[in-house]
């Protein structure tokens, strides 16, 4: 919403570089390329492939190597799965990095300008893929840009919806909640549709966002009918994926399959199975890679066990666990 500044943020960036020397932490302000678990006919220890991105040494390579290696550079978001999902174009816009969420608010604050000028808007907001997994960053946005809309009081100008491959309302990716609120139990569904009546949010549930045109979001429901949804701004959280990272053993020769599986492999059951087979027991409990123990993954995604989407995805022949591999610090669903 305009309201945090780059160079706050920035701020936090450097008293963050300024912190982890004091820990007698190295901080290499690099990216991994590529992994070498077993390390290679010249480097004996296991090391990650990194370069530099910034200052003299930008563009340079270097071996680091390791004992223990704890990747956590969390998921790739993969607008490219969702054809036309392309921040900035379509009238589409993102607020999953800094950058995407100024933008943003210049769309949205120029579309506000023209609906004081009289312009009435559609406003979309929700999650732009069948297996786009973070319903909560979407939540709390359109519950922001209403109550812009309201500040800048053109509230009356604007349609807004919620699109969401939820199967209901307060899913979140966990199956909901169960929220107590003095003395009285309420279902997370409950209380959002409370909301998004209350604000005048209207709702399309169990939507797979498969294509973006100029304005025009298509999508496919629980009941397989093809549908459109017309927009002025929107703003639809992408897939995510792992991110694309090759490994080799000490002889050069591929061993991606060991280490990926789109995100990293850890101990958890990958086998392929119904939403309702799954147990607790198929979840990761060391993250530990299996076959190089020194390898850990971490990726902190709250929302993540979830099986009203995975009524969308069965639909739509793909479960989450088959393709995303990811280990989760998860909420367990209340099936477990
Ligand atoms: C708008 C928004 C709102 C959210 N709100 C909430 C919330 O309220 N509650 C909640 O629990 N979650 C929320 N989430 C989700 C939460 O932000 C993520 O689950 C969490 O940040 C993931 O943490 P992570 O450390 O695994 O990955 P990230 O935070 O993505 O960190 C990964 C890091 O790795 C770096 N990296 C990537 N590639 C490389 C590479 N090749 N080499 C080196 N480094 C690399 C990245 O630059 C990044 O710094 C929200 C997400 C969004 C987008």
């Amino acid at each position: 919403m305009g309201r945090n500044r780059k160079n706050e943020i920035q701020r936090n960036l450097i008293s963050a570089c300024t912190i982890i020397p004091q820990k007698n932490i190295t901080f290499l302000q690099a990216k991994a390329v590529s992994f070498h678990p077993e390390g290679d006919i010249e480097e004996v220890k296991p090391y990650v492939l990194s370069e530099y991105v910034v200052g003299e040494k930008k563009g340079t390579q270097e071996k680091v190597t390791y004992d223990y290696l704890i990747n956590a550079t969390g998921p790739k978001l993969n607008f490219e799965a969702t054809d036309g999902l392309i921040p900035g174009s379509n009238k589409t816009y993102s607020v999953c990095t800094y950058g995407h969420a100024d933008h943003a608010w210049h769309g949205l604050n120029e579309l506000i300008q023209d609906m004081k000028k009289g312009k009435k808007a559609k406003i979309l907001i929700g999650t732009g893929h069948a297996k786009a997994t973070c319903q909560g960053a979407a939540f709390e946005y359109i519950l922001n840009v209403e109550q812009e809309l309201r500040k800048h009081k053109v509230r009356d100008m604007a349609e807004v919806t919620w699109i969401s491959n939820e199967y209901q309302l307060g899913d979140f990716g966990m199956d909901g909640m169960l929220l107590s609120y003095g003395g009285m139990t309420m279902k997370s569904s409950e209380m959002v549709e409370m909301i998004f009546e209350d604000r005048d949010i209207k709702w399309i549930l169990g939507a797979g966002v498969d294509k973006i045109e100029d304005g025009v979001a298509h999508y496919e429901n629980l009941d397989g009918e093809y549908k459109t949804e017309s927009y002025d701004f929107a703003m639809l959280i992408p897939a995510f994926s792992g991110h694309g990272f090759k490994a080799f053993d000490k002889d050069n020769q591929d061993i991606t399959n060991k280490l990926f599986k789109g995100f990293m492999i850890v101990d958890a059951d990958y086998t392929s199975k119904p939403y309702e087979e799954w147990s607790v027991q198929d979840w990761p409990e060391t993250y530990q890679n299996p076959y190089y123990k020194n390898i850990l993954h971490l990726v902190l995604l709250l929302l993540h066990h979830m099986p009203s989407q995975n009524r969308v995805k069965v639909k739509m022949a793909q479960t989450y666990h088959q393709h995303h591999h990811v280990p989760v610090c998860h909420l367990v669903s209340p099936q477990n």
